[in-house]
């Protein structure tokens, strides 16, 4: 019967599903978490460094502002509020003016504490009746009253028959910036609409006025907001040294002794409101940067108003979108920090972060159709670095993990290397001697037959020791090899002249050189003793000429050269052999490599002898280069540092770089 258990097993996923899976997971955990976490105190900085940075809107022509200022104080001889009397001064001279609109910011309810007689007298009927002339000319006149904790603060009577609707400065307060930087403005309160609204509203009374864009409903009341765009004229929004307005602005004093003149105000959507130095209620701020300066609450009105006017606000981009694109760059960052260096991945997250910043920055400034967007940059910001201080960890902890498999994997190759040299030095120690015997043995036998052999059976034995000969070479080798892989490599310096060493090693090839009618020529430039281990270097270049000589048909020639340039000497050796075939350039200098070739073949070999010499050479701070042509030669050039001191020599540990390969054309061939 079949065991059920394992039946209902879960497949096991693939290692890449499982991989991706969970990068997927962590980005979408890290960037659900950070949408949920409260960002206003990171948003509302970064929001006021696009304000500061974007371009501004120019400003309407048609609005204007009047300031009960200090100047109008000063010129009437009164204290704020001014009397009654001025206002219905003022109503009067701006219908003259034929102003297209009034917004009428003040709290009248003071101005009736401090004048009450005012109200008493024909004063307040003249007012009212001008405000309703104005009204009944299709000019509308629009009061701006204040909102206290009772709900809003009617005019008193008659002046709360005019229209009027509640003028807020909205500070951010505890809900965005928890600063009382003015970033919004109301739209609507309690399905009422706001001063500037009403206003606008009034102005295009044939016509709908839509809530400017971007408008959104508030949650903490029930009310409506949008991020209104802030105006300038020639680079200016509000200079605080001269009191400059980007929009007109006339002095109260001005309009009521009418010194404004006449025309000037003509069609001109007129703003009255307060604004007096030593008044800290009429200004307000509108970035939380430590050097901003407060501005007049009078003109942050006249902004709003040609905002809607204007039909322009900032869109706010969806959370939806915002949470998308938080996970997508959570998700690059765990990607990579898995794929890349962390100091590329410092890079990397701040590319991302700087990029985003800058899209951000685009998407805020007054382009048609793409621009005009807010995309709040705390969460994206704090999913970039979360996201990179989580993968740190996580990285260091996975990279632990591999190390230890790759140190216990390099463990057990250590331990099969050690198994392997020994095992060589065994067989090869336990051969040496026979072999040994079998050459004193032969060439025993060949003395003690002498002239009793016949030509076949010297030719026999002749190869014998010849085989046997290849067979010591062999051993030889594979000795030096284990020693040094046991032991390292001892160099001992002296001062010796190359050119009598390699005088000694020619010496010794002649006999096969000649063997193979292969002619040696020398060619030595006069050399200083240089710093070098005579048997180390003697062992190279022999191998050299050995190849040279093995690897070349008969009747060709073989050049050796010497020459001294600068601090380094180069011995050169060309031979007009078989040559080497480009592909196999790469692995020439391996331990055990031999060229597969139908040329040499039966040319015998280790394929130990190159990768010695390498060995010595690097150990000497030297190099070694090869450059060959298939079918026309080779050439290796060794070059060796004159004055090498003992503490420079490279041991044990041999680094190994790629073999310069670099084919030679006919005609750089010395014979060709
Ligand atoms: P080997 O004992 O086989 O000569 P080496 O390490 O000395 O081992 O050389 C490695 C291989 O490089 C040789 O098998 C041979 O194919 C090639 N090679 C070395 N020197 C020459 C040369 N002068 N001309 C052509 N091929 C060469």
């Amino acid at each position: 019967m079949r065991k059920l258990t394992g039946a209902f097993r879960l497949p096991k996923l693939p290692t890449s599903l499982q991989e991706t899976l969970l990068h997927l997971l962590l980005a979408a955990v890290i960037s659900v978490s950070v949408m949920a976490f409260p960002l206003g105190f990171i948003e509302a900085p970064l929001f006021d460094i696009r304000q500061n940075w974007s371009a501004k809107k120019t400003i309407d022509e048609r609005i204007a502002i009047i300031t009960i200022d200090d100047q109008t104080l000063n010129q009437l001889s009164e204290v704020s509020p001014l009397p009654l009397k001025y206002h219905q001064r003022a109503v009067e001279e701006l219908e003259r003016q034929e102003v297209r609109a009034v917004g009428y910011v003040m709290d009248f309810n003071k101005v009736q504490q401090l004048d009450d007689p005012g109200f008493k007298s024909e004063s307040v009927q003249d007012f009212y009746r001008s405000t309703v002339r104005l009204n009944a000319q299709g000019i509308p006149f629009m009061l701006g009253i204040p909102y206290d904790m009772g709900g809003e603060v009617s005019a008193p009577y008659p002046l709360n028959q005019i229209p009027q609707s509640v003028a807020i400065i909205h500070k951010d307060g505890a809900t965005f910036g928890r600063d009382k930087v003015t970033r919004r403005a109301l739209v609507s309160l309690y399905e009422k609409m706001a001063f500037e609204m009403s206003l606008a509203n009034r102005i295009y009374s044939n016509e709908t006025i839509l809530n400017p864009p971007g408008t959104y409903k508030s949650s903490e009341a029930d009310a409506q907001y949008f991020l209104f765009r802030l105006h300038q004229k020639e680079g200016r929004i509000y200079d605080p040294e001269y009191e400059n307005f980007a929009y007109p602005r006339y002095s109260f004093s001005d309009l009521v002794e009418g010194k404004i003149p006449d025309g000037t105000l003509k069609d001109k959507i007129v703003l009255v409101g307060t604004f007096q130095r030593e008044t800290p209620s009429d200004f307000t701020l509108i970035n939380s940067f430590q050097d901003s300066t407060p501005v007049p609450k009078i003109l942050i009105q006249a902004n709003i108003l040609d905002s809607i006017l204007n039909q322009q606000g900032l869109r706010e981009i969806p959370a939806g979108i915002l949470t998308v694109l938080c996970f997508l760059l959570s998700l690059v960052v765990v990607i990579a920090s898995f794929r890349i260096r962390p100091s590329r991945l410092i890079g990397l997250t701040l590319v991302l972060l700087a990029g985003i910043a800058l899209i951000a920055l685009l998407l805020f400034q007054p382009i048609p159709f793409f621009g005009n967007h807010w995309l709040p940059l705390g969460a994206p910001f704090l999913s970039l670095t979360l996201s990179f201080y989580l993968m740190i960890p996580l990285r260091l902890y996975s990279e632990h993990r591999k190390r230890f498999a790759l140190e216990k994997e390099n463990q057990v190759l250590h331990e099969v290397e050690e198994l392997k040299t020994n095992f060589i030095q065994l067989v090869t120690h336990d051969l040496k001697t026979p072999v040994a015997r079998i050459q004193g043995l032969t060439e025993q036998l060949r003395r003690s037959l002498g002239n009793h052999l016949r030509s076949e059976d010297s030719d026999l034995i002749e190869h014998m020791l010849s085989a046997n000969h290849e067979l010591n070479n062999f051993i030889g080798s594979l000795l030096e090899l284990t020693k040094l892989d046991s032991q390292g490599l001892r160099v001992s310096l002296q001062s010796k002249d190359v050119n009598p060493l390699l005088e000694a090693v020619i010496s010794k090839h002649r006999f096969n050189a000649g063997s193979k009618k292969i002619s040696i020529e020398t060619d030595f430039e006069p050399l200083f003793p240089i710093r070098i281990d005579a048997e180390l270097i003697s062992k190279v270049l022999s191998n050299l000429i050995d190849n040279a000589i093995k690897y070349s048909p008969e009747n060709t020639t073989v050049r050796i050269s010497t020459r001294e340039s600068g601090d380094r000497v180069t011995i050169t050796i060309q031979d007009q052999g078989v040559g080497i075939p480009e592909s196999e350039m790469p692995n020439l200098f391996s331990r055990f490599y031999r060229v597969k070739n139908d040329n040499t073949y039966r040319v015998k070999g280790t394929g130990l002898g190159l990768y010695l010499s390498r060995y010595f050479i690097e150990a000497h701070q030297g190099s070694i280069e090869v450059y060959s042509t298939e079918g026309h030669g080779t050439t290796f050039t060794i070059s060796l540092p004159v004055n090498l001191k003992d503490q420079e020599v490279n041991q044990p540990g041999l680094r190994f770089q790629k073999p310069v390969t670099k084919p030679v054309g006919k005609k750089e061939n010395l014979y060709a």
